[in-house]
């Protein structure tokens, strides 16, 4: 071996050493419907008032506990947080998946974290960062929560943290809320279920209004869906006491300023936000009708910005769209549930035409071997 493989098998974790990285594939010069973005931009004139705000920021400063407070205050006024609910804000929900994990990470005791699978992929790989186990408990057939095999699950292990994407990525649909109240009930005082609604702008279905409900419930959501992926901004609300507990994590000022004034500038004009969301919305549906119309094509029902379909052959219908210069996620491998699955995100009129003409001919020219 030579000294820097040494060095890295004296310092990295094994477990880190064997684990792949996570792959954000190129997309330059691709219609990109693989990361679930809001296809639209800003409208110009609310972009150059951007610009003007962002060139006021005090980049020579911290973030301030009052910019905090600022922002915070308009996410839960304008977001439909519950009176007494406060909340706080990570770089992206991701990190605020991490602080969670963190936060759990027993070390006299190897804790659980539990999701359905398949699931956001960010879940099991923070539990295992954490140094916490992760238990996969697999949906249904038709992606629906498999109420025995979770509560069994939930008996056995005791999980500190149970994850629910509501509408789940990458399926796309949304689970019974009555279940998901039961899986709340069953966990208990023995641990936190973390309700994730970064499609709520697409679902229009949210357990924030029932944070007072059940004391073991956090809801976190991002902006990332509605329009804002590239400013990174997560926010997730709890009971007071375990809002307090999360925030010793989080590193003091991991929000920065950018994030913070464009986050502010974005909710005063939320309305825009909720416009392009609607738009998307229709199209969905509009694809959705189109896409199961085609011979050969399954179309999963979805209530985020994305469509979930199943082909014959996805590993072909993927390469072919990928010559068309149309990047989708094929999700073939990720679970047995998803074989031969493709998930495609909602993009403008014109990417979903060019998406559904590449998925034609695509169709066509493989049934004709
Ligand atoms: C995209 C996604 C997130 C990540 O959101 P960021 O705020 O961009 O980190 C979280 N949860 C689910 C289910 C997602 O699909």
């Amino acid at each position: 071996m030579s000294f820097t493989e040494h060095l890295i098998s004296n310092t990295i974790r094994p477990d880190l050493r064997a684990t792949g990285a996570y792959h954000v594939p190129d997309a330059s010069g691709f219609i990109k419907l693989d990361a679930m973005e809001n296809p639209y931009p800003l409208p110009e004139p609310l972009r150059a008032e951007l610009g003007e705000r962002l060139a006021r920021a005090m980049l020579n400063r911290y973030p301030s506990a009052g910019d905090y407070a600022t922002l915070k205050e308009k996410i839960r006024s304008r977001l439909g947080v519950p009176a007494g609910y406060d909340v706080i804000l990570g770089n992206g929900s991701d990190e605020l998946i991490s602080i969670m994990t963190t936060a759990c990470a027993h070390q006299e005791r190897r804790a659980v974290v539990l999701a359905p699978e398949p699931a956001f992929v960010m879940f099991a790989r923070s539990a295992q960062m954490a140094g916490m186990d992760f238990v996969g408990v697999p949906l249904n057939d038709d992606f629906s929560l498999d109420m025995d095999a979770m509560l069994d699950a939930i008996a056995r292990h005791r999980p500190a943290l149970v994850f629910l994407a509501y509408p789940n990525n990458p399926t796309g649909n949304l689970y019974d809320a009555y279940d998901m109240a039961h899986l709340i009930t069953a966990v208990g005082e023995t641990g936190l279920v973390v309700v994730d609604e970064a499609y709520q702008p697409f679902a229009q279905q949210s357990f924030m209004p029932r944070l007072p409900e059940f004391a073991n419930l956090v809801v976190m959501r991002t902006l990332s869906k509605l329009g804002l992926a590239g400013i990174r901004l997560g926010y997730l609300s709890a009971a007071p006491a375990i809002l307090q507990q999360f925030d010793k994590v989080r590193p003091p000022y991991n929000v920065n300023v950018l994030t913070q004034t464009a986050a502010e500038f974005a909710l005063d004009h939320l309305d825009v936000l909720d416009a392009q969301a609607g738009l998307l919305r229709t199209a969905r549906d509009a694809l959705a009708l189109r896409l199961a119309g085609l011979h050969g094509v399954e179309v999963f029902p979805s209530a985020a910005n994305f469509l979930l379909i199943r082909v014959a052959e996805a590993d072909a219908v993927y390469a072919k769209l990928l010559s068309h210069k149309v990047l989708i996620k094929n999700l073939g491998k990720m679970h047995p549930v998803l074989t031969n699955c493709l998930r495609i995100t909602v993009g403008t009129p014109e990417e979903n035409a060019a998406f559904f003409d590449a998925l034609s001919a695509s169709l066509a020219s493989h049934r004709r071997i």
